[in-house]
């Protein structure tokens, strides 16, 4: 090979390095300023887990969930996605257990408080989105009646309708005060960019959602709304006995399934205690590294 040679492949080497990381500036010159924060709304101490599958597999055994909620600073807006356990809970002396005795609940902290340790306040907020309408994840949903409510049409109408407000209605008075509803039918790009992406993956609910963070960390997230609840489930696409429909479910999965390995996304399963604490790690670190 004559020296020409080796020096213009050195040359052309140098020239698409450069390229390379003018790419890499511009890319990152784009992406808006987008912060997140995961916020406790409670612990759920599963009595009964045999619940959450469709045969006898959890017959006996019994779990804690956490009852995480999401806070996204965006430049166009803030968003809520999900809404914890009720307040009211909040400074009983003792975690309350239901009728029947599937479930003891607690919740420590209201949302305006937990709000104002980050700078917030609940007039803040543009949107609040909640992955489902079930009493564990809409139970502060009220507090937001001046944000927009992104709603998948069907759960609108299934939750709100005149005989659900009968048959429902300690549901329906944990969402009624959220009265400017933008209905969603499908998937939603929150704010035109790509970064917050409401899925629709329904079953567990008539218009179950989960929702996709491309917000500039090493990997984008997927939050599962409750189309998990734990890593077994996932695992083995086991379904909870109460879900809407469990076919449409299993379908969702799939789906949910192939969009995170097509995104790389690290899957946060909302009730795992070990994920809850696992992504407030990663955005501690993210910010020390930012910094
Ligand atoms: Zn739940």
């Amino acid at each position: 090979m004559s020296k020409k040679i080796i020096l213009l492949l050195i040359g052309l080497t140098i020239i698409s390095c450069k390229d390379t990381k003018k790419d890499d500036v511009t890319k990152k010159d784009s992406t808006p300023k987008i912060t997140l924060h995961v916020l406790d709304g409670g612990k759920i101490l599963v009595n009964n887990l045999e619940l959450f599958s469709e045969d006898t597999t959890y017959h006996g055994q019994s779990k804690t969930f956490a009852d995480a909620y999401y806070v996204i600073q965006h430049p166009k807006g803030n968003l809520m996605w999900d809404a914890g356990l009720p307040e009211n809970l909040v400074g009983m002396p003792e975690p309350l257990t239901f009728p029947g005795g599937a479930f003891t609940v607690s919740r420590k902290d209201s949302v305006v408080n937990q709000l104002k340790a980050i700078g917030l306040t609940v007039d803040d907020f543009k949107y609040i989105a909640l992955s489902h309408s079930h009493f564990d994840h809409i139970g502060h949903a009220n507090t937001f009646k001046n944000a927009t409510w992104l709603v998948q049409e069907n759960e609108y109408d299934y939750f709100t309708n005149d005989s659900a407000q009968v048959k429902r209605a300690d549901i329906y008075a944990m969402i009624k005060d959220l009265t400017n509803v933008q209905k969603l039918k499908g998937d939603y790009d929150v704010f035109g960019d790509s970064t917050v992406i409401i899925k629709s993956m329904p079953g567990h609910t008539i218009g179950h959602q989960v929702l996709y963070l491309n917000i500039g960390l090493e990997k984008p997230l997927l939050l599962t709304g409750d189309l998990y609840h734990f890593e077994e489930n996932r695992s083995h696409k086991r379904s909870p006995t109460f879900n809407y429909d469990i076919p449409q479910t299993k379908k969702s999965m799939e789906a949910f399934e192939a969009f995170a390995k097509s995104t790389n996304a690290d899957v946060i399963i909302q009730h795992s205690p070990k994920d809850f604490k696992r992504l407030k790690a990663l955005l501690k670190s993210q910010k020390t590294t930012t910094k």
